[in-house]
């Protein structure tokens, strides 16, 4: 069989070896396991002729489905590894016998696309390929900037990553560090950021991947005593993106060799994002060197949604899912579903869902019952603090008084009004609400619900006082 491609020109034999699986690799993350298998998986790599590469699969039917299905993805991903290679040819030839002696420099990528099969040494050639090859986990094709909102509390953020995706390793920018509260649209923003790059400059290596994927991988490569490919292969990417980089607290040798590849790359002049839960400084337990360093180019954070955020992604959401969402609902939603963006859009998506299962509008009512569930436990998270804090603030009485032995009335009914809301809307019971007000025993609580039930029943004016008070604390 042909070891050797017959004009390759840039390219040795074993770099075009190791580009073909990364090739595969990226092409198997980004359509799965199960379609890679089914058409992917028996492609093998003749070799390249002058700017085209050569594909071969064993059966024609194989052959054609892959022509015309992923014939563009195999170019594109061929260009991002070498610009040299203009054209995929996708050919059949049917299976030859296997060359059992395999040259570790022949181009033939069977082995390194299934690590588990064959020899031990094939396996651990084949896991050096893996920690050396395809580096950048799938991106989601929802992730763009088209699709991200911009709001007052991600405007900042979503500027940097503009600026970083428009000119990579622009001086001031780099790293770019984003940090927030989980699902506010870090990733969104990373992805984002890539397909940019890709979009614009498929030669660009851009990797993204997730700290603990970095760690996985780092891992692999010290198992199979590859390390040296798997730094180096690393270092030749030209955008290195590490998603929630808090997964290395903790993981020192992870840490470290992150340090390094971050500090070659920011060297050479490649863009670094990094994306965590807290800013560089207040991420204790990362070494103070990899903070520093992690600070001093760019760190933008996206702040917690604001109302006005809020709706702007539902009505976003529903007008690309096109369906017709009316504002009540997207108000309603806006207002109670508060903590991330990840949880609005899961909301509304049920209510899609529903919509489209049972062919029926959305309204409010309809609202309130399919989200019956996410409402509750949203609910059921205001903590008794913020109920003291509210409670307090609205009577105009210190937060101490919550827990203080006075009894005057004064500051007596607003403690009674915050532990009936404690019992209202949290999971608390009697007893853990008595003990967060000064230790109370838990029928002094019962009797303050029972008062303040009371007292409501009674009179309107501070029915409605009470019910002001809730509906602040709900949402
Ligand atoms: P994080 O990585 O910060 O935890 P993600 O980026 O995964 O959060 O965002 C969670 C979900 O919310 C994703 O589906 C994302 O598309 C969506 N999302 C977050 N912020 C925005 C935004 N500003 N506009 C549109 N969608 C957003
Ligand atoms: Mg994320």
């Amino acid at each position: 069989m042909e070891k050797q491609a017959g004009t390759v020109s840039a390219l040795s034999a074993a770099a075009m070896g190791e580009a073909w699986a990364r090739i595969r690799g990226r092409l198997r993350e980004e359509v799965g396991e199960v379609e890679y298998r089914t058409w992917l998986r028996q492609m093998t790599l003749v070799g390249i002729e002058g700017d085209e590469a050569i594909v071969v699969l064993p059966t024609r039917f194989l052959r054609d489905w892959v022509r015309s299905h992923y014939g563009d993805r195999l170019r594109a991903l061929w260009q991002q590894e070498n610009g040299a290679v203009r054209r995929v040819d996708v050919r059949f030839a049917p299976e030859r016998a296997a060359d059992d002696a395999p040259d570790a420099e022949a181009p033939r990528a069977n082995g390194l696309a299934e690590p588990l099969a064959g020899k031990p040494a094939a396996a651990a050639r084949a896991a050096a390929a893996d920690a050396r090859g395809d580096w950048s986990a799938p991106l989601d094709p929802r992730f763009t900037f088209d699709t991200f909102v911009v709001g007052k509390p991600n405007e900042f953020a979503h500027a940097c990553a503009r600026r970083v995706a428009e000119k990579p390793a622009s001086p001031g920018f780099n790293p770019l560090f984003l940090y927030g509260g989980v699902g506010l649209g870090k990733t969104h923003l990373m992805h984002a950021v890539a397909w940019a790059i890709r979009n614009g400059e498929p030669a660009r290596n851009v990797a993204y991947m997730s700290a603990e994927k970095f760690m996985y991988r780092f891992i692999a490569a010290l198992r199979s005593q590859s390390t040296m490919e798997f730094k180096e292969s690393l270092r030749s990417v030209d955008v290195l993106m590490v998603d929630d980089l808090q997964f290395l607290i903790g993981k020192d040798n992870t840490q470290e060799e992150f340090f390094h590849t971050f500090n070659a790359l920011v060297d050479a002049g490649k863009q670094i994002i990094v994306s965590a839960d807290k800013s560089p400084s207040d991420l204790s337990g990362l070494e103070d060197r990899l903070r520093t360093r992690l600070g001093c180019g760019m760190v933008a954070d996206i702040h917690a949604t604001t109302y006005e955020l809020r709706l702007s992604i539902l009505q976003a959401k529903a007008t690309a899912a096109g369906i017709d969402v009316p504002k009540s609902v997207i108000e309603f939603l806006a207002h109670k579903i508060t903590s991330n963006v990840r949880e609005l859009e899961g909301a509304l998506n049920r209510l899609i869902a529903h919509a489209n299962l049972f062919g029926r509008a959305v309204t409010l009512d309809g609202a309130q019952e399919v989200l019956h569930d996410i409402l509750r436990a949203h609910d059921r998270r205001v903590t008794i603090e913020e109920i003291q804090r509210k409670v307090a603030e609205h009577y105009n009485i210190r937060l101490t008084d919550m827990s203080s032995a006075r009894r005057a009335r004064a500051v007596a009914r607003p403690r009674q009004v915050a532990m009936y809301l404690a019992k209202q809307l949290t999971s608390r019971s009697l007893p853990e609400i008595g003990r967060r007000f000064g230790n109370r025993d838990h029928t002094t609580v019962m009797h303050a619900v029972s008062r303040i039930a009371e007292l409501m029943q009674a009179d309107a004016a501070f029915a409605e006082d009470v019910e002001l008070l809730r509906r602040m604390l709900e949402t």
